[in-house]
């Protein structure tokens, strides 16, 4: 066990947290975790033109709700500025690094008609002088990286293995910008070092930029800390290829899911497993404090894991099934009383969604059949099983209306006993009974639950409103 490993996770305040970062954040949590480490939280809030109100309350908000805990931070680094420049001043000195005076007619002049051009170093033989004059007469400045013009950076990512580029390839990155706020390129590899960052994890969107940040370590005399770049998340395409996970395939933040009605648990558990599999079981669901003891870098694969929605729901579905009834009732009823008349049974209406809703969202849909009054075809009161048909269904519902209508306790089991004793005075099988009766209250044939329990839910005035119709509709029909 390596105890001294320290993670972080890094975002930049874009107001809502994609999947994908979530679960780099997890990701970096759960390494730090089993080992025994630390996991630092830092914001990284240097680029100014993209700025988000609220947008750290965001990320801090998201990763308490997902159960990720960080040991130190917020770090936030348009805070630190002064250390930056400091450190920037530092590679000026050793000769790593320049000010850069190129107006930006310049730098336009040196891109091509598609305005792709690098930096060509004009100022890299900038004399001292020079310099203090240009600095003497306030012209603005970035300061550059100097690159090796020769040569090869590599290093070995845990997942992709070696990463190699020609220095030739590399461009005198800004590390300074003229508005002196630190580039990501370079302040983000001063806190990995200062901060004590013993492994970075990130979107392999960085893979290749990573041996520019190499470089900085050593020019430095740092140690470089061990890179673990992460394969895409991908999304389901129409066509049935895959794409870069992104809004046309569905949700795509934390947020977002969470307003759809899925369970925090829930979308951790899967996240989890999109790109990492355990060891040695086959075991699907795992609280985080379980995660934490069995995550290992080794079990993360290197191609890109693709998103599927229908397989969240199912985790999500058996993460509700998990809930207690009470924590379920909690979170469904005041749904329920804002979509139904609060004189309906909503408890055994919400005891009844329980085992049978996917998600949260799913609510509304689920009771459209009690807020509407849907078209019924008359196809729905045949069924081979009760050897039911419109006719026979017409005669039950013309029989049991006034029993109905006289029923002296309106609630599941009275009106259970109410109908059993029906059927056994008729000598009409149970099965065909509650046939008729529940499609003449649902007006559908696949329910939540069967005919008194719906009657129970809808209470005495709308079941017997809806028998009524059922029964005229049948009469006009069968
Ligand atoms: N702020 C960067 C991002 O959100 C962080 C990348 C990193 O982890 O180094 O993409």
């Amino acid at each position: 066990m390596q105890t001294n490993i320290k993670t972080r996770f890094a975002p930049s305040p874009t107001g809502y947290m994609h999947i994908g970062n979530l679960r780099t954040a997890l990701y970096s949590y759960l390494l730090a975790k089993s080992q025994g480490g630390k996991f630092v939280l830092r914001i990284e809030d240097t680029d100014r033109s993209r700025l988000v109100e609220g947008a750290v309350e965001v990320i801090v908000d998201t990763l308490k709700t997902a159960g990720i805990e960080y040991d130190e931070g917020p770090y936030v680094q348009s805070e630190r500025l002064d250390i930056y420049r400091e450190y920037a001043e530092k590679l000026i000195e050793s000769g790593h690094a320049y000010r850069c005076f190129c107006t930006q007619e310049r730098l336009d002049s040196l891109k091509d008609e598609k305005g792709i051009g690098g930096y060509d170093g004009f100022c890299r033989s900038l004399t001292p002088e020079q310099v203090r004059e240009n600095l003497d007469k306030k012209l603005p400045y970035v300061i550059r990286q100097k690159m090796p013009d020769k040569g090869v950076t590599k290093y070995t990512d845990m997942i992709y293995g070696e990463v190699a580029i020609d220095n030739s390839e590399l461009n005198d990155q800004i590390l300074i910008k003229a508005d002196g706020y630190p580039t990501y390129n370079f302040c983000h590899v001063i806190d990995d070092y200062l901060m004590g960052i013993t492994h970075v994890i990130r979107g392999n969107e960085y893979l290749v930029s990573t041996p520019k940040y190499c470089l900085l370590y050593d020019a430095f005399g740092w140690d470089r800390p061990v890179y673990v770049h992460l394969p895409l998340l991908m999304g389901k395409d129409g066509d049935g290829n895959v794409s870069k996970l992104s809004k046309r395939h569905g949700a795509v933040s934390f947020q977002d899911l969470l307003a759809e009605g899925y369970l925090p648990e829930a979308v951790v558990n899967y996240i989890a497993l999109l790109g990492w599999c355990p060891k040695d079981t086959n075991q699907e669901f795992f609280t985080i404090k379980e995660l934490e003891k069995l995550f290992s870098m080794d079990g993360i694969s290197k191609s890109p894991a693709v998103f599927d929605y229908e397989k969240l729901r199912w985790f999500n579905s058996e993460y509700i099934k998990k809930m207690s009834d009470e924590e379920f009732d909690n979170r469904t009823i005041p749904v329920l009383e804002k979509l139904l008349s609060s004189d309906m049974n909503l408890k055994r209406l919400s005891g009844l969604l329980h085992t049978r809703i996917s998600a949260f969202s799913d609510i509304e849909d689920s009771v459209k059949f009690i807020t509407e009054l849907q078209p019924v075809d008359m196809s729905f009161y045949t069924n081979k099983k009760n050897k039911t048909t419109p006719e026979i269904c017409r005669d039950i519902l013309a029989d049991c209306l006034p029993i109905l209508e006289q029923a002296e306790k309106w609630d599941n089991d009275s009106l259970f006993a109410v109908l059993k004793e029906y059927c056994a005075n008729s000598g009409r099988k149970a099965g065909a009974v509650m046939w008729a009766v529940r499609v003449a209250v649902a007006r559908q044939t696949v329910t939540p639950g069967g005919a008194t329990e719906l009657m129970d839910i809808f209470g005495r005035e709308k079941s017997i409103e809806r028998i009524k119709l059922a029964l005229s509709e049948l009469s006009e029909n069968a």
